[in-house]
């Protein structure tokens, strides 16, 4: 009997922006936009059905580390997500200038 392989990490395209985003394991949002979409109830559980897209909203600085605040369109659930070195810094600045 095969064993089931398990895939981790998964390569998707960013629905916003169209990039090509090669996961990693650790991170799910485009780096290049910081929007993701909205299948994560749990980091990682693929629980929640809504699909909708999660924008960007706000940053938040916790122990040196930026946290992104996303927003889905479509339920307005508010999700924090921990941006990750691959992430775009200028868009990272731009959030919080916004504020
Ligand atoms: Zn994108
Ligand atoms: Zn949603």
């Amino acid at each position: 009997m095969a064993k089931k392989f398990q895939r981790k990490i998964e390569d998707f395209v960013c629905e916003n922006c169209g990039a090509k985003v090669r996961g990693n394991g650790y991170t799910n949002h485009c780096p290049h936009c910081l929007w993701s979409k909205h299948v994560d109830i749990n980091p990682g559980d693929r629980a929640a059905v809504c699909g909708g897209l999660m924008k960007p909203v706000d940053i938040e600085q916790k122990d040196g580390q930026y946290i992104l605040i996303q927003r889905c369109q479509k339920c307005d659930h508010v999700r924090k997500n921990k941006t990750s070195p691959a992430d775009d810094v200028k868009k990272i600045i731009e959030l919080c200038q916004k504020k």
